[in-house]
Formats: C-alpha cells, sequence, structure tokens
C-alpha cells in the first residue's frame, strides 16, 4: 500500500483522513504544487517550493513547513514509493474551523502530500495531443496556484469528451493557457508564450524551456496569440512539470504544421530531458557519495 503524509507524518493512504469541516473541502481554501520525479529524484522541487511560498502568502496563509523540511518529505515520498518517474502532489489548506467564509481565528494549516507513477521521458503523449478550445472562465487570480479548479475540471472533462488531451483556454480568441499547462507556439524560428501576468499560472516549466531555448540559441517572445495564430503556427506544444514539453499536433479538428511532432518542439523536449537527466542524474551520484 501506498505512503502518504499527512501533517507531519507518514501514513498509509487508507489512513490519511482530513475532517469534513475542512476549508480546502469546504472552499477549495487551499493551494498545491507538483514536482516530477525523474530517475527517482525530485526535479526542479526548490523552484516549485518557492511558487508555494509566495501562493501561501497571496492567501494570507502561513507557511506551516520549510523548504528544507518540504524536500525531505517530498523525496521520502518518492523513495519509499519506489517511484522511478512519476510526481510528488503536496497540499496545504488553511485548515479545518466552523464553516465561515472569512478567515477563523487561531487555525492550523492542514498539509498534506502523496508520490505516483507516471510515465515521463517515454510520455506516449510525446507522438502529438489533440487539444480542445474552450473559453477560460476562471477567476482574476490565476498566478495563485489554489485548489479551487472547478473551471479547469469543466475544461478537461469538455477535452476528454471532445477526445482531446488537454483543454486549450482563451479569452476573446486570445490563448490564456492548457487546463493544466503553459502554450507555446513555434513561428519562424521562434517561440512564442504569452506574459507573465495574474492571467496565468507561472509555470516552473516555462521558466526552464525559456532557459532551455536561450542555451539552444532559439529566440523566445513572451507575447500573447490568438487560438488561430496557434492553429496557423509552425508548431505547437505544451509544458508541465508532468508532461515536460508535448507536442500539440492538432487543435480540435485542425492540424497544426504538418501534423507530426516539429523539429523546434523535438530539440526542447530533448533538451528539457537531458537537463532533467543530468539534474536528477547529479543528485543521485551527490546522494551516494553523502
Ligand atoms: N498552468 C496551469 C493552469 C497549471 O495547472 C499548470 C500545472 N500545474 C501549469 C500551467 C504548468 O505549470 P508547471 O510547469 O509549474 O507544472
Amino acid at each position: 500500500m501506498r505512503t502518504c503524509w499527512l501533517n507531519g507524518s507518514f501514513v498509509p493512504e487508507d489512513e490519511a483522513h482530513v475532517s469534513i469541516f475542512d476549508r480546502g473541502l469546504l472552499f477549495g481554501d487551499g493551494v498545491y504544487e507538483v514536482a516530477a520525479v525523474f530517475q527517482g529524484r525530485l526535479l526542479d522541487a526548490d523552484r516549485h517550493l518557492v511558487r508555494l511560498e509566495r501562493s501561501l502568502r497571496e492567501l494570507a496563509m502561513p507557511s506551516p513547513y520549510t523548504a528544507a523540511a518540504w524536500l525531505e518529505v517530498m523525496q521520502a515520498l518518492a523513495t519509499q514509493n519506489r517511484i522511478d518517474e512519476g510526481l510528488v502532489y503536496l497540499q496545504v489548506t488553511r485548515g479545518a474551523a466552523e464553516r465561515d467564509f472569512a478567515f477563523p481565528a487561531a487555525i492550523k494549516p492542514t498539509a498534506f502530500a502523496y508520490a505516483r507513477s507516471k510515465r515521463l521521458s517515454d510520455d506516449p503523449a510525446a507522438a502529438g495531443l489533440t487539444v480542445h478550445v474552450v473559453p477560460d472562465i476562471r477567476w482574476g487570480r490565476c498566478d495563485i496556484k489554489s485548489t479551487a479548479m472547478l473551471a479547469q475540471v469543466l475544461a478537461k472533462q469538455a477535452a476528454r469528451e471532445a477526445g482531446a488531451a488537454e483543454a486549450l483556454m482563451h479569452e476573446d480568441g486570445v490563448v490564456t493557457e492548457g487546463g493544466s499547462s503553459n502554450i507555446w507556439i513555434a513561428q519562424d524560428g521562434a517561440l512564442h508564450t504569452r506574459p507573465l501576468s495574474s492571467d496565468i499560472l507561472a509555470g516552473i516549466t516555462r521558466d526552464v524551456v525559456i532557459e532551455v531555448a536561450r542555451e539552444l540559441n532559439i529566440p523566445v517572445v513572451e507575447r500573447a496569440f490568438t487560438v488561430d495564430q496557434a492553429i496557423a503556427a509552425d508548431e505547437c506544444f505544451l509544458t508541465s512539470a508532468t508532461s515536460f514539453v508535448l507536442p500539440i499536433t492538432r487543435i480540435d479538428a485542425a492540424v497544426v504544421g504538418n501534423g507530426a511532432p516539429g523539429p523546434i518542439t523535438q530539440r526542447i523536449r530533448d533538451g528539457y530531458l537531458a537537463r532533467a537527466a543530468r539534474l536528477t542524474g547529479d543528485s543521485a551520484a551527490l546522494s551516494r557519495s553523502a
């Protein structure tokens, strides 16, 4: 049985229970992070923990654990559950209290985490995936990684019903982001992605891909683009911590490029994988020598 972690203790998953009065359950009053596990090691977890701190701060929630404590818990979950490729999910809610919209006084945060396996280096979607276009009906603070995600639940369900792997969300025809990913196009040799604002999540993978592109001398333009421009682009792809870089080869019925993963997308994915292998390989070597 899987080992999870709840409020400071490692517990079997069937003993990991939270209160029905937890505000994460009542209001979606919580934040979360997802970091990849690659070669059995955490990937860029430090960056995810910086974003966690920011999400907590924006919602005036106290931070219950230091980044060092989280790293230890996250790596232990990956190791104890024998995750070679996969992810660690963690969540912090404002805690449990009698139901009242405003913050209750003297409330203790609820924190939990678990790990699971997922194919990353040989993700079948690396052959190309379809996205389904939906209006972005979310709130005005999409920069906060909140667990209140009903809009994405509906968007991704609509995508599934349309036979697509991901939702492509737009506002008045301008792409915001994917249901749980950032969206990119390649046009005339340059990458385009929407600039950071409260309209999108500042993806950790987005940041890393900007660095990878720089190393490969591929220009990056942080500028919004329309759904029509994505359809007409040379290439289109998405990024997220547990997808890495995946080619979008169809936008609903429209084929992007020639319908196969494009060469720039492939270079970025390969560059991303090489960096991941380097980072997790190094940390594994470090821990063996410790
Ligand atoms: N946008 C949204 C709405 C997301 O949910 C995610 C995944 N958490 C991303 C972008 C990608 O962020 P990251 O690269 O940090 O996983």
